[in-house]
């Protein structure tokens, strides 16, 4: 081709390749979007995405089932037992609880949302809820907190038990029969003899 043929073909490719881009931009002007003004609109997530997790302490009996499941040890849980004398009341699901829960904390930044811990839960109080935007500037407001012990409640289960230990040591003790004196040694030593020889 010569030079003038070039010059002329490179005219017709950049319009053409002109013409080809704008047919395309002119198509999708009038094709229904599929981006959302996110955060103002907001797209339906699936009914089972696992998002943030919620734990219904009310109903929760400290078994410590979830955090057993967890594979990457996010889940916190510290139990106290409770006393005969203190009724815990039941769950929804009609467990009794025997035990405080000063402490049950999820640290949602190590969670890898897996889901793992919420199957073996017997009371369904742990869950996985559709809110997905918990961004936080600081990792350890990441650090949830489900228990609703306050200070002085824990201090308080915890010198009840203490009292409560004592108590049955005391009984236990109490219970044992005194032991009785040890009897006289089968073979007591023969009296010594008389050394006759020396009279
Ligand atoms: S979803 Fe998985 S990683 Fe997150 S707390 Fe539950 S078991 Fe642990
Ligand atoms: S498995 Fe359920 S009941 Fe047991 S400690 Fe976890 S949240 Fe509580």
């Amino acid at each position: 081709m010569s030079s003038i043929g070039t010059y002329f073909y490179n005219i017709f490719h950049s319009l053409y390749t002109v013409v080809v881009g704008m047919r395309i931009t002119i198509k999708h002007l009038f094709t229904r979007s599929a981006t959302v003004q996110y955060p103002t609109v907001k797209m339906k997530i699936p009914e089972r995405a696992r998002n943030r997790l919620f734990v219904n302490i009310d109903d929760c009996i400290g078994c410590d089932q979830c955090a057993m499941a967890c594979p990457v040890d996010c889940i916190t849980i510290e139990t106290i037992k409770s006393t005969p004398d203190m009724d815990l009341g039941m769950t929804s699901k009609n467990t009794k609880k025997r035990l405080y829960l000063p402490r049950f904390d999820i640290d949602i930044a190590k969670c890898c949302y897996c889901g793992l811990c919420v199957w073996p839960c017997p009371t369904e109080c742990i869950v996985m809820t559709d809110v997905y935007e918990f961004a936080e500037y600081d990792r350890k407001d990441l650090i949830y907190s489900f228990s609703n012990m306050t200070e002085e409640e824990i201090a308080a289960a915890k010198v009840r038990l203490e009292q409560y230990n004592q108590e049955q040591a005391a009984k236990k003790a109490a219970a044992v029969p005194a032991k009785e004196p040890a009897p006289p040694a089968a073979n007591p030593l023969p009296p010594s003899v008389p050394d006759i020889g020396k009279a």
